[in-house]
């Protein structure tokens, strides 16, 4: 990080045509949202009022395509916790 960048405010990228309106990356539509994009955590926090999880950004995916991604994520070095049911907000 440059030391410039620290005094700036964070610039949010809004979606610009081509990318998912939801997360401002260029994904394929089956494919989680950019959990780490800046714009989908701003808009996930207006929302809810909590930062996303990757299981917040693969909502939308199959149960297939869940597994695929948990797995990816994992040789990574990121564990997914276990999902979180509907309905539990607060915890
Ligand atoms: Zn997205």
């Amino acid at each position: 990080m440059r030391p410039s960048d620290g005094m700036d405010e964070i610039r949010i990228t809004a979606p610009v045509p081509g990318t998912c309106p939801v997360c401002a990356t260029k994904h394929d539509e089956r494919d989680p949202h950019d959990r780490d994009s800046l714009y989908y955590q701003n808009q996930f926090f207006k929302a809810n009022k909590r930062f996303p999880s990757w299981w917040d950004a693969m909502g939308h995916c199959t149960d297939m395509t869940k597994a695929v991604w948990a797995e990816k994520l994992k040789k990574r070095g990121i564990i997914l916790e276990a999902p979180a049911k509907g309905g539990q907000d607060g915890q």
